[in-house]
């Protein structure tokens, strides 16, 4: 994802682009083609501010009922491409240093970046979700469980042996 720099105006200006994942080097499978992506860019001087916004699908597998589930998915970064070399440059990474021979800047790995952060660790298609039956198998949320379900709080384990005793004499 490349940023032609001649072809910016002075001030404001918008650029939407429909990305595949290569053109963010994204390997992951999880994600959906197309990528979406709005640049808002304001061309000052010195420096020119692009403010990115991404939005695609991602296909993913629920942790819990292992079930496949789609999950819309928006990042955000923010990049300033500056001439002027400051201190804050070695330190925000954000900061693209640049010279007036600057043809093209690529965001390829600042909005890779802000996409990848966005995956979520705990991956669950909802949160109601009741996952799997450890016993029998069955899917809750779309099949309801058909073993025995013998779970008793084994704090009644004692009374149960004493009624059991009571029941065989
Ligand atoms: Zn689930
Ligand atoms: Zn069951």
């Amino acid at each position: 994802m490349k940023l032609r720099l001649n072809s910016l105006k002075e001030g404001a200006q918008t650029i939407e682009l429909t990305l595949s994942k290569g053109d963010l080097a994204i390997t992951e499978t999880s994600f959906q083609q197309p990528i979406f992506a709005k640049l808002n860019i304001y061309k000052g001087t010195p420096e020119i501010t692009v403010k990115g916004k991404l939005n695609t699908n991602l296909n993913l597998e629920c942790d819990r009922c292992l079930e496949p589930y789609k999950l819309y998915l928006e990042a955000s970064f923010q990049s300033i491409l500056s001439p002027v070399k400051s201190l804050s440059s070695d330190i925000d990474e954000n900061i693209i240093p640049i010279t007036p021979q600057t043809n093209e800047v690529d965001l390829t790995p600042f909005a890779r970046d802000a996409i990848l952060i966005e995956i979520p660790m705990k991956k669950i298609c909802s949160e109601n979700c009741k996952g799997i039956c450890p016993g029998c198998g069955k899917i809750l949320n779309i099949d309801t469980c058909r073993c025995e379900n013998k779970k008793t709080d084994d704090r009644w384990k004692p009374l149960e042996n004493i009624l059991n005793i009571i029941a065989e004499e």
